[in-house]
């Protein structure tokens, strides 16, 4: 295969499972060198690093929880020290914790609002002065269409998400002039660990609303992430492209 993010280096956050996973072994099949961050699960960060070497390319595991400021800083130096650059960073670490509204803990408020969200205004702020500096980059966040339409049982989750969006977009004013592209790719359902939890029934239902009939699959996002790592979206900033089978249509 055309291996067009040669020579590219990317950070992928939460890459040891799931979306993150599939991003990962994407931008490295075109080529990238990749970090695989991961907060827990060291095996499966890993398995991911020996599958990318398999394929020919390189990658590396650090670990590092993204919602701390400090150590979302060390994983863009780790990636700076290993590969000497960085070019594609992708904020996908995510997490839930669904509970109605009156009955929501704080904590449960908090530790999904640092998850997803905090995490990426850490990422971003360590990463935009080694970029700038190189006078390229592109930054790429994992939102959600619950951040679009919101869900019932997500005020946590859905306002982490839409925050993801106002921050997108601000961030891709402030860096277009430094020739970096800040983008969000929001997801509908796609099955990992994060939705296994759902109900069959509530699965039926997204299926039957979603006008292509189905899930998507990890893969299906991580080339929406890929197209927006390479030269062909040189042109493209602020823009936050779902991949959800259009179920996002149907608010
Ligand atoms: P997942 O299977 O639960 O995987 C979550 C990943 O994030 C894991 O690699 C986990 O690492 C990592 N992570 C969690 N907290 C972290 C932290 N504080 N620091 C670093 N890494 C952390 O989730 P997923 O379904 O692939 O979701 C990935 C992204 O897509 C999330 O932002 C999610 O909100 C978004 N999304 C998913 C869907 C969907 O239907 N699945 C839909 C819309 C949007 P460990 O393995 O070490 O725990």
């Amino acid at each position: 295969m055309d291996r067009p993010l040669e020579d590219k280096v990317a950070v992928v956050t939460g890459a040891s499972r799931g979306i993150g996973r599939a991003i990962a072994l994407e931008l490295a099949r075109r080529g990238a060198s990749v970090v695989v961050n991961y907060r827990h699960n060291a095996e499966a960060a890993a398995e991911v690093v020996a599958a990318i070497e398999a394929a020919g390319g390189q990658g590396l595991a650090v670990q590092a929880d993204v919602g701390d400021f400090e150590q979302a800083a060390g994983l863009i130096q780790a990636a700076l020290n290993a590969f000497g650059h960085l070019d594609i960073l992708v904020n996908n670490a995510g997490t839930t914790r669904d509970q109605l509204l009156m009955l929501m803990k704080e904590e449960d408020w908090d530790e999904v609002l640092r998850t997803n969200l905090k995490s990426v205004f850490n990422c971003c702020k360590a990463a935009a002065r080694p970029m700038v500096r190189q006078r390229q980059g592109r930054i790429i966040n994992i939102t959600s269409i619950s951040g679009i339409v919101g869900q019932g049982g997500q005020t946590n989750y859905a306002a982490s998400k839409a925050g993801i969006i106002g921050f997108t977009k601000s961030l891709a004013k402030e860096l277009g002039p430094r020739n970096i592209t800040v983008n969000a790719v929001a997801p509908g359902f796609i099955p990992t660990d994060l939705t296994a939890a759902m109900p069959e029934e509530w699965k039926q239902r997204v299926i039957e609303m979603t006008p292509l009939r189905r899930m998507g699959r990890p893969e299906e996002v991580a080339y929406a992430v890929a197209f927006l790592a390479s030269d062909e979206a040189a042109f493209i900033t602020g823009e936050i492209l779902t991949v959800d089978g259009g179920l996002v249509m149907q608010g």
